[in-house]
């Protein structure tokens, strides 16, 4: 590793550190407006979510019943509404700065309800997806079974109900990357292609940042956009532990060349179940389609796909959407980081020191939301009046406690009990009631003694049980939480 000493500290108005989708569209909005932008990240972008996102521009596909019982949960949802509204716009001006091909893959979204799904789940999302589109207005349409595009299921996996929703569309991640990196180089931006190893600071002043190699880069205003990986920065910062840490939504997606060269129209997807995003089929060009997706909590961000994943996917996909997938080729395998917060709500605005701003925390829906939240930290970053209220996703602050926690112990029951039935357990009948009469007080007892006030999203209480990394990292994080009060 080089270090470049004695050398005059390139300056920026701007640095942009992470140059995923939510990085690189505030970059470009920046520079659009003449800001000087340094964005920071490595062309291949390691630990990426946005690399590996099937990129649904969903905001109800996205909708579940534990979401909408959440104040935070509607406002997310609210702002996602938002973000579909700007899409067309958003994909028309990057065309006119950079032209190729169309980076809109699919048109509209088929949620379709199948007999492998549970009750609790399944039925229960479906339904409040239907819910939630009559009560904002938003169109969509019942279709029969056995007049889907595209999905020929194993019998018992079978869809037994669905509907399209025509708003919905997805996008092709890599192209869109490729596209928002072009127009930000032509609008004068510059690419800075290292890893920042620390924020630099004077007291409570960010200064710029320390990059890998050593070189030094100072700037007016510092943006933390690192993904999953954004945590690491934030321990070299004093301010860190007052901000919900953030681990990884690891996840595996695959693309495929399909056999007979077909592919859908639409994004296929069932609802949200398993503590993931639910079975999804992306269309990806001519005789291609995305896979989606695993989501398993993990500390660290993680590069390589293990096993079990792939398979369970892959065995997931061409069993409940389409048999024909089983002699189709794998193109390519993909392993991304959803950047994920302890308490399950995105990290956008100041970042509680002078210059620092934090735009990560983005889930399952980043990639959706960036258009929207590229414009609204751009907007606040310039003194400008903001459009939508991100007040309550503020950084700094105490963990939003979005259930209560008999909710969150019902969800880790439901989802628990719901990736059995995915994975064909076969054990007696009887069984099912007792593991989960079992499961339900264990969970409880769990979550009373990882911490007796507050309690972490189903998907963190269900790994903090297995993981006690996870579980000391959630002790001292609300350890600290209960001093800064
Ligand atoms: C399998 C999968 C499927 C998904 N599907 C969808 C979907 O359909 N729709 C949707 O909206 N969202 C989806 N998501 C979620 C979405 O990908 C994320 O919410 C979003 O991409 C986050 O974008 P980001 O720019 O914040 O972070 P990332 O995409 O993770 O990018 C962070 C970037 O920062 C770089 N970096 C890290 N550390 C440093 C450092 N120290 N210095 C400089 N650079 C650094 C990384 O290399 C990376 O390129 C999916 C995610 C996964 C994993």
């Amino acid at each position: 590793m080089s270090v470049r000493q004695g050398a005059e500290s390139r300056s920026f108005d701007v640095l942009v550190v992470g140059n995923g989708a939510l990085g690189l569209s505030l970059a470009l909005v920046l520079t659009r407006r003449g800001q000087r932008v340094g964005l920071l990240g490595q062309p291949h972008r390691p630990w990426a979510g946005s690399t590996a996102a099937g990129a649904m521009l969903g905001s109800f596909g996205e909708v579940t019943t534990s979401l909408v019982a959440s104040q935070y949960g509607r406002q997310k949802l609210e702002l996602g509404m938002k973000a579909t509204a700007m899409w067309p716009e958003w994909l028309a001006a990057l065309e006119a700065e950079v032209s190729g091909a169309d980076i809109k893959t699919a048109e509209g979204t088929t949620v379709i309800l199948n007999a492998i799904g549970t009750s609790e789940i399944d039925d229960a999302n479906f339904a409040v997806i239907r819910e939630e589109l009559n009560r904002y207005e938003q169109p969509f349409e019942d279709i029969d079974p056995v007049d889907l595009d595209w999905v020929d299921a194993e019998p018992i996996s079978r869809p037994l109900r669905a509907f399209q929703i025509p708003n919905e569309h997805a996008v092709n991640s890599a192209a869109l990357l490729e596209r928002l990196e072009a127009a930000f180089v032509k609008t004068g931006g510059t690419l800075v292609t290292e890893l920042a190893a620390e924020v630099t600071h004077t007291g409570d002043q960010v200064t710029g940042v320390t990059l890998a190699n050593g070189e030094r880069l100072t700037a007016g205003q510092v943006v933390l956009a690192a993904g999953a990986r954004t945590q690491k920065l934030l321990d070299t910062l004093p301010v860190g532990p007052r901000i919900p840490r953030l681990v990884s939504g690891y996840g595996v997606s695959a693309l495929m060349r399909t056999a007979d060269g077909t592919a859908p129209r639409s994004v296929i997807r069932t609802p949200n179940r398993s503590f993931a995003c639910g079975l999804h089929v992306v269309p990806r060009g001519e005789g291609q389609v995305y896979l989606g997706a695993t989501n398993i909590l993990s500390p660290e961000p993680r590069v390589d796909p293990e096993m079990r994943d792939l398979v369970f996917l892959l065995q997931c996909a061409h069993r409940q959407v389409r048999r024909g997938l089983w002699d189709s080729e794998v193109a390519k395998v993909q392993v991304g980081n959803r950047p994920v917060s302890v308490d399950g709500f995105p990290l956008l605005g100041e970042g509680g020191m002078e210059n620092l701003w934090i735009m990560t925390g983005t889930y399952r829906d980043g990639l959706h939301l960036s258009p929207l939240l590229s414009q609204e930290i751009a907007a606040r970053m310039l003194g400008e009046e903001p459009t939508v209220d991100l007040d309550t996703f503020t950084p700094v602050r105490q963990p939003l406690q979005a259930w209560t926690r008999e909710q969150v112990i019902q969800d880790v029951v439901d989802h628990t009990i719901g990736i059995g039935y995915e994975q064909d357990w076969t054990i007696p009948v009887d069984w099912h009631g007792w593991i989960e009469k079992d499961l339900r007080p264990a969970t409880a007892a769990w979550a009373e003694e990882l911490d007796a006030e507050f309690t972490p999203p189903a998907e963190l209480l269900f790994l903090s049980r297995l993981s006690p990394e996870v579980a000391t990292l959630l002790r001292d994080y609300y350890a600290v939480c209960r001093k800064n009060r």
